[in-house]
């Protein structure tokens, strides 16, 4: 079973939380348990995890159902 676990890095006060990957949706707002900011995904980005985590979201090459969107933008 993939690997799931992810660290996210938040821009605002640079803590890193460890969280767990949906594979069924993306997280689109996230908020840190650190500074209680709202986070987003950048503009390119279908989820938190994409633009804030060390790595991307797992489902970013199956992504569509996330990533309608963002596809009108390009
Ligand atoms: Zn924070």
């Amino acid at each position: 079973m993939a690997n799931l676990n992810a660290t996210l890095t938040c821009p605002h006060c640079g803590h890193d939380a460890h969280e767990v990957m949906p594979t069924d949706r993306c997280i689109v707002v996230y908020e840190c348990p650190a500074c209680a900011r709202t986070l987003r995904p950048k503009t390119s980005d279908c989820c938190v995890f994409c633009s804030y985590a060390h790595r991307p979201c797992l489902s970013v090459a199956n992504c569509q159902s996330c990533g309608e969107d963002a596809s009108t933008n390009a």
